[in-house]
């Protein structure tokens, strides 16, 4: 761990995940001198559970298509130019799980840019009638990264500290964290508790358990259905993931069966092929942070109670422009990517760091103070 005696730096991200790693690596590359700060170590949360899957997002037209869709050919080049040794390139299969995902892949194939192909007759062959019969589209190139691999690596030569952030101090233009201190501060905590009083960030945790297991079968390519079920940058390896659980918190003192986990995944990757000899290696678990509205969020972040003090009448409906609510000073936040983190963090970071350094205005669509109308009427 290097001493503080290199503080002030120019930002202090706290929360080393694939947000905060990714953010970390962009900054320095820009010439930053960048503190990250983890309380468990790099990749520790929901990062290190990820199969990682630089997959993209079938959805309807619109603003989320656009910005997964920019997302998902940014990350391809990123991961695949900066850090190959992490990332296994391999045709990708996506199979609709249900009538209404259906829809989605057929729309989503009149629609997209993307090139895709027939099933190749070797992997058809592999596939239940159910994944047969069902609407599907293939791509000859998807990816997924090793997540722990690629966030180590992209920490590499930033300084690191091993803390557990309690309070976030501003004092003189600066913020104070522990014995560190620099100008901006970067929020990349993920679905953790909240470290501001910015209780209209409408977050959602969803837990996430996947495997890797050994099988005497030979997965050609990446298959997205009821889970994934992929090959994976270690050698014979095949990943199986993940549940989306809504219900479990980890933050709840409750136990967490994993038994059961390793069930239910079994259990639905079997609706898309049959997995000879399984041997389960390794369990990962983590949560996913989810925004109300499937948008990532990157931007600043509103003094709730300065606002509401200075736009009493916002409580009744007032309308006023963002431009014009208190903001807190220099601090950003990068979250919500639920499923999309690995493919949501170099376009993230990217932008990030084209705000910090040249000033280039942020998406306002992407920004958390979306979700401050909405909270401040109930505050009423
Ligand atoms: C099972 C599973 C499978 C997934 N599969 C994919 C996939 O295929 N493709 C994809 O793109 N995405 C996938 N995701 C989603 C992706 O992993 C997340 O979107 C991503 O990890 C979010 O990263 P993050 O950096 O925002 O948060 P996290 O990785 O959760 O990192 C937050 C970090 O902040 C630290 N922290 C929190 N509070 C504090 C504090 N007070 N002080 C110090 N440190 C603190 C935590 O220790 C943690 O390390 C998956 C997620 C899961 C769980």
């Amino acid at each position: 761990m290097p001493t503080s005696k290199t503080s002030p730096y120019d930002v202090i991200i706290i929360g080393a995940g694939v947000n905060g790693c990714c953010s970390a690596y962009t900054l320095a590359q820009a010439g930053l001198n960048v503190a990250l700060i983890d309380q468990d170590g790099i990749a520790s949360g929901g990062s290190g559970a990820a199969g990682a899957f630089i997959s993209p997002k079938i959805s309807k037209a619109g603003e989320l298509k656009e910005i997964m869709s920019e997302a998902h050919a940014e990350a391809l080049a990123f991961y695949t130019t900066h850090f190959p040794q992490f990332t296994l390139v391999k045709p990708l299969l996506h199979i609709a799980n249900s009538p209404k995902e259906g829809e989605k892949v057929e729309s989503f194939k009149h629609e997209t840019h993307l090139k895709h192909f027939a099933i190749p007759h070797k992997i058809q062959a592999l596939l239940s009638a159910e994944a047969l019969n069902a609407s599907s589209i293939y791509f000859d190139v998807g990816a997924v990264v090793d997540a722990q691999g690629v966030c180590n690596a992209m920490a590499e030569g930033i300084d690191f500290y091993l803390l557990k952030i309690k309070e976030l101090i501003h004092n003189e233009g600066v913020w104070q964290i522990g014995a560190l201190q620099a100008k901006h501060l970067v929020l990349t905590i993920g679905a953790y508790p909240k470290l501001l009083p910015i209780d209209y960030v409408g977050l959602r945790g969803i837990w996430g358990h996947r495997i890797d297991i050994e099988t005497s079968m030979h997965i050609p390519c990446i298959l997205h259905h009821h889970v994934s079920i992929s090959p994976t940058t270690k050698g014979a390896t095949v990943a199986i993931g993940a549940t989306h659980d809504v219900h479990y918190s980890p933050f709840s003192g409750e136990p967490y069966d994993v038994e059961q986990g390793r069930t239910i995944l079994i259990e639905k990757a079997s609706h898309t092929l049959r997995l000879n000899n399984i041997n389960i290696i390794k369990d990962y678990m983590g949560l996913r942070s989810g925004s109300n509205d499937y948008l990532p969020m990157l931007g600043n972040l509103v003094d709730a109670e300065a606002t509401l003090k200075k736009f009493p009448h916002i409580r009744h409906g007032e309308n006023i422009d963002p431009s014009e609510y208190l903001y807190y000073p220099n601090v950003t936040m990068i979250n919500g990517s639920g499923g999309y983190g690995f493919v949501l963090a170099p376009y993230l970071a990217k932008r990030l760091g084209e705000w910090l350094v040249e000033r280039k205005e942020l998406n306002p669509i992407l920004s958390p103070s979306r979700f401050f109308p909405r909270w401040a009427k109930r505050q009423s």
